[in-house]
């Protein structure tokens, strides 16, 4: 087991990490305050590379490996998990999950414009009625001929209201159950999907989230993904593509907390010394590295899976569930280590708090995963 870095990733990872410090960190502010969709920033990011990373080469990615692509996600978290949460829809819910289902056509056609950030992806399978369990979508799909006739309700998709190109799940025929879900891509400029905006958000407020609204959508076959019926299979291997994003996202939260926490006890003095001269102060920054690290390391664990093409939905669903809670505790930890002024958002803790509730949701709960983890435990699906 080797956990040095390559040249080549440390390098991404400064680059990610440069273009994060001076690009995304100064804005978070005035952007979560005014709910402002980063889109400068997605096109300062598009020629960095940083929108296709994983994607190979001759489909205009970058061919990284998985631990890169963690270590840029995770740099990009540490800034702002808004920019993040756009960053692992359109990479690890939408272009990877073309890349893995698409015909050779459909990668052609849809991966460059998404790499170069000229289109915009949501990933649509959340629906009113319908959240974890994803089994029961009553968005529907009827057959026409040449063409799918799409009729229903997604909510909460992120990047709904910007995006050029949806990745949407509905159901063909609902006597066959979860076998009967297909997926396919909506090119909003001819199958003109609406969409309505979501505010009042706790967190993430300038990450894009809407409802997408199909009303008898004409969609050719040609832009169905994979079989009639392989849709919740696709749906499943997408979710644990972008698991992996949030996961390494929430150790870029958790750092982002040592970071401020560590500047702040470092210089504001309590009773005569800095904050971190007291003991309980300490413990605090010491049970943020040690959760910091280890969510970290189970997030590599996962990559090196995912780089030698192993199942890894057991390790990605243990990294993203322990990496999210740490991140959540981390948040906590670094509002108690700034007092009143953790309160407040002169500091960045408080934001970090609460964009860090959403990834404890989002892409399966904490409850889902401890489900997926203990069936591989004990061989007893608990979820249904
Ligand atoms: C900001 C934001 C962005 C999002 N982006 C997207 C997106 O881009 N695309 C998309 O499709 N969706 C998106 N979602 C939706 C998100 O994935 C769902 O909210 C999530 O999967 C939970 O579904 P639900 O909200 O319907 O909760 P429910 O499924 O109703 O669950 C409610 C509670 O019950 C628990 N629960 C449910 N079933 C069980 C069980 N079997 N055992 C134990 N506990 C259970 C859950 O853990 C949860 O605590 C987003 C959500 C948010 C808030």
């Amino acid at each position: 087991m080797d956990f040095d870095l390559t040249p080549e990733q440390e390098e991404i990872r400064k680059l990610a990490r440069d273009f994060a410090d001076k690009e995304i960190a100064p804005g978070a502010r005035e952007r979560d305050r005014t709910e402002t969709f980063p889109a400068d920033i997605l096109k300062k990011m598009a020629p960095l590379g940083l929108l296709g990373g994983p994607i190979p080469e001759e489909y205009g990615g970058h061919g990284l490996d998985y631990i890169s692509h963690a270590l840029v996600t995770e740099e990009i978290g540490r800034a702002d998990s808004s920019v993040r949460t756009t960053l692992s829809v359109q990479i690890s819910l939408v272009e990877l999950t073309i890349l893995k289902w698409g015909t050779e056509a459909q990668k052609k056609q849809y991966l460059p414009p998404l790499c170069r950030g000229q289109v915009i992806g949501c990933f649509g399978l959340t629906e009113p009625e319908v959240g974890s369990d994803a089994t029961k979508l009553r968005t529907s799909a009827k057959r026409e001929g040449t063409h799918w006739i799409l009729r229903g309700r997604k909510t909460w998709i992120s990047n709904g209201s910007v995006s050029g190109l949806a990745l949407v799940f509905a159901q063909t025929d609902p006597s066959k159950g979860h076998k009967g879900i297909a997926a396919f891509l909506l090119d909003r400029d001819k199958q003109k999907y609406e969409s309505q905006g979501l505010h009042g958000k706790l967190g993430l407020r300038s990450s894009d989230s809407s409802e997408l609204i199909l009303d008898d959508i004409r969609v050719p076959d040609a832009n169905r993904l994979g079989e009639v019926g392989d849709g919740f299979k696709i749906a499943m291997s997408a979710l644990d593509s972008g698991r992996y994003s949030v996961a390494a996202g929430a150790v870029g939260v958790a750092q982002a907390c040592i970071d401020a926490s560590v500047a702040y006890a470092t210089q504001r003095q309590t009773f005569g010394k800095p904050l971190a001269g007291h003991q309980l102060v300490a413990e605090m920054i010491a049970d943020m590295v040690v959760e910091t690290d280890a969510a970290r390391l189970l997030v590599w664990r996962a990559g090196d899976l995912k780089n030698k093409g192993r199942p890894n939905t057991r390790e990605t669903s243990i990294a993203k569930l322990y990496a999210t809670e740490a991140a959540q505790r981390a948040a906590d930890n670094a509002i108690q280590i700034h007092g009143g002024y953790g309160f407040s958002d002169e500091f960045p803790v408080e934001r970090y708090w609460r964009d860090a509730r959403v990834n404890r949701l989002y892409e399966g709960t904490t409850q889902i995963q401890k489900l997926i983890i203990s069936r591989f435990a004990t061989g007893i699906d608990a979820i249904s």
